[in-house]
């Protein structure tokens, strides 16, 4: 379903992305040092100017998700991009939602229907399905790259230890270990 070389290419980029943060290609990376990096901001809602908190929930709207439910969305404001996030919701969702934003913005996905609130902010949204599925995947990896899934189960780290230090869901650990085979390297 991805182009050839993308899973490749996006373990590569995890290990650089570490590289260039001073950590090994097992080490944790926390998607706000990433965002820093890349010069991306991370905001909360409130941090958002000249937008009340009404504006910015029809803005979210217009992302056909509910106010309640979102969990991250990217803002142009000026010449900078930034990630506002749910704030409400818990640190490693919020992780997660961070690297899937900036995963898109990696890959340089481009959006259509982009509209100026009148206070000059554009949302980006509405990505295709090929877009959000390149982005699930590499925010996936930039979180638990190969070489974290093998060192977590080369010093035989409990699961939900693991899931702690890498700042992830035991879910999204699970579902990285299937996928990238390593559970059955270690079987
Ligand atoms: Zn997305």
């Amino acid at each position: 379903m991805f182009e050839r070389g993308f899973k490749t290419w996006c373990e590569k980029y995890a290990v650089d992305a570490r590289s260039e943060l001073n950590l090994k290609s097992s080490d944790p990376l926390d998607p706000r040092k990433l965002a820093a990096n890349l010069k991306i901001r991370v905001w909360t809602p409130d941090q958002v100017p000249g937008l009340s908190a009404e504006s910015l929930q029809i803005l979210l709207r217009n992302d056909g998700k509910s106010p309640s439910c979102w969990s991250a969305v990217t803002l142009v404001v000026g010449t900078r991009i930034v990630v506002v996030l749910n704030s409400s919701h818990s640190k490693g969702r919020q992780s997660s939602d961070l690297m899937h934003e900036l995963s898109h913005r990696i890959r340089g996905h481009e959006t259509h229907d982009m509209e100026a609130s009148p206070a000059g902010i554009m949302l980006l949204s509405a990505y295709d399905k090929k877009q959000e599925e390149e982005a699930d995947w590499l925010s996936g990896c930039l979180l638990l790259p190969r070489e974290a899934l093998v060192w977590i189960k080369g010093n035989h780290i409990d699961p939900n230890e693991a899931a702690q230090i890498f700042g992830v869901s035991k879910r999204m650990l699970d579902y990285r270990m299937a996928m990238t085979g390593v559970n059955r390297q270690y079987a």
